[in-house]
């Protein structure tokens, strides 16, 4: 690139080439338009990979971890109940976590190959929105390149929050993307944070060998998740060894040596225990640092978000925002969604998000997954409702695969028979509620799922009976 700005003009360009602008920047090529997509990220070694945390160190790495450390646990603790004998089941963490690099770049990849595909134009490097809708891309040897945009779509993604009184130092005390890539199982681990990141982190870890202490604010257990799924959850993390401290505030953690000495304060006083890594994993934050310019019109609030409406458009004509640095859950399925509307509203077409449908996953063993109003929101509501609840131990499937543990719960309003949420705890909970999704986003009735055949024996034969509880009509299970 030459010091001198040469000017190249798109009709969108994306600032992000995460979950949320790289669909962006291919719908929008698929509508027919020019499109550019920048993006900054870059790997230890150096070297850039589109894909943005999703790909590179969140939901990707870490399901490739959770699978392999389930397969270690299940092949020590459950095969011999199927009549499979194993000697010895070595773990062999260096191969473990070559797989899980080999599948980052593997996907990262593949978004070279669909950006060539659709036509879409790829930089690599920092973009910074400028007044008037000009986007100055900043490579690695600092040179400088101006394109001119029609539309911009910023998708900068989230970084992990940091605490004062935990230094992060990147090696005893750490995030996420570290704690995905340990290349030896820390005898102690500690977490800081019983949220998603915190629970499968926590697993994977735990299940690979690790005494796993968590450490969490709240006194509620997943209060974002319906309480009864969540007591069940407990009981389950409990089961695998996660040491969950709750209504527990983290006051410090100091290194001395290879040790992390942390401290903590619950109602019984003050408390400090010393782990070998710890994981700081208490949320994320949007990423707006040198995105936006003096004078871009772009407001961002008092959190860091960059304010939208219900269609991601900023209050600046022909900028849009979406993914993880606007308003919502902080999902890579609901980014995706946004980067795909925003495209084709650029295109003159017509979409839209629907936020009440957004499905969440936490990828644990048993998986959790959850769509619609908890039974905690629909009770403040007030609206009159029926609960219908199956459990896995009833399912023929779940027996044959010895995964028994969880059920799935369904909560439709007494008036219309509208299914106002169903949550899941079980397995493969995170693939059946993608049944649930699409029956909430075409506002089938709970008699509409009643209705529906559901293979035999299968999993999703669970929340076909949980549906037909809702009315006290299930076949495999006591209607109570
Ligand atoms: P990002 O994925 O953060 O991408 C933004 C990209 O923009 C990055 O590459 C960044 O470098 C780049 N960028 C930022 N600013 C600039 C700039 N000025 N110029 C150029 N480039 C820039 N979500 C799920 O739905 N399912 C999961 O299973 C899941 N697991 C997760 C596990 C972990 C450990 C973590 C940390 C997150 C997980 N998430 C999961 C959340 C998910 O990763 C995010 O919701 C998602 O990545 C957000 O997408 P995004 O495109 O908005 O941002
Ligand atoms: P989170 O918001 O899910 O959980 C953070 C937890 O840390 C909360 O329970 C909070 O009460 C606790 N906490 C905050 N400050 C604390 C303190 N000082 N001491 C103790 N506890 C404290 O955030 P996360 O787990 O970091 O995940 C970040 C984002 O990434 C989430 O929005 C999540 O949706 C997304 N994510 C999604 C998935 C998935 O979909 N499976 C997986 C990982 C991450």
């Amino acid at each position: 690139m030459s010091s001198q700005p040469a000017s190249e003009q798109f009709d969108v360009v994306v600032i992000g080439a995460g979950p949320a602008g790289y669909p962006a920047a291919i719908r929008a090529a698929q509508n027919k338009l020019k499109v550019a997509c920048v993006d900054q990220w870059q790997n230890a070694d150096g070297s850039y990979a589109f894909g943005g945390t999703c790909l590179n160190a969140g939901c990707i790495p870490s399901k490739a971890l959770l699978e392999s450390s389930e397969l270690y646990l299940r092949a020590k603790q459950e095969f011999s109940a199927h009549g499979i004998r194993l000697s010895d089941v070595q773990l062999d963490l260096g191969i473990m976590q070559g797989r899980r690099a080999a599948i980052v770049k593997t996907m990262t990849g593949g978004i070279n190959a669909l950006f060539k595909a659709n036509g879409v134009v790829g930089y690599q490097g920092h973009g910074q929105l400028r007044p008037g809708n000009i986007v100055v891309v900043t490579g690695a040897d600092g040179a400088e390149k101006r394109v001119e945009a029609k539309h911009v779509v910023l998708a900068p993604g989230s970084v992990p929050v940091r605490l004062r009184s935990v230094p992060h130092d990147g090696k005893w005390i750490v995030d996420s993307w570290n704690a995905l890539e340990f290349d030896a199982v820390p005898a102690r681990l500690g977490v800081i944070g019983a949220g998603v990141i915190g629970l499968e982190l926590g697993s994977v870890w735990r299940r690979l060998g690790s005494e796993v202490t968590v450490i969490e604010a709240l006194d509620e257990f997943l209060p974002m998740a319906d309480q009864a799924i969540a007591k069940e959850a407990l009981r389950h993390f409990k089961k695998l060894g996660l040491d969950i401290k709750l209504g527990a505030k983290v006051s410090g953690a100091e290194v001395s040596g290879s040790t992390v000495k942390v401290k903590y304060v619950d109602a019984a006083g003050e408390h400090a225990f010393e782990v070998d890594k710890l994981v700081v994993a208490v949320g994320r934050k949007p990423f707006t640092e040198g995105l936006l310019a003096d004078g871009t019109g772009v407001v961002v609030d008092g959190r860091g978000f960059i304010e939208v409406d219900e269609y991601c458009h900023t209050a600046v004509p022909n900028v849009w925002a979406v993914g993880d640095a606007v308003r919502g859950p902080m999902l890579a399925h609901k980014g995706k969604e946004e980067g795909v509307m925003v495209a084709d509203r650029i295109a003159g077409r017509f979409a839209e998000v629907n936020y009440k449908v957004i499905p969440s996953v936490i990828y644990t063993a048993p998986e959790i997954a959850w769509v619609g109003q908890t039974e905690q929101q629909v009770k403040a509501g007030g609206r009159a409702y029926k609960v219908g609840t199956f459990p896995f131990s009833a399912s023929g499937r779940a027996r044959a695969m010895e995964s028994t543990a969880g059920l799935v719960k369904i909560i439709s309003a007494r008036d219309d028979d509208e299914i106002l949420g169903i949550h899941i705890i079980g397995p493969m909970a995170g693939e059946l509620i993608g049944e649930a999704v699409l029956a909430m986003e075409y506002s089938a009735s709970t008699e509409d799922i009643q209705r529906t055949i559901h293979a035999h024996p299968t999993l999703s034969e669970a929340l076909h009976e949980a549906a037909l509880a809702v009315d006290k009509m299930a076949i495999d299970s006591i209607n109570r």
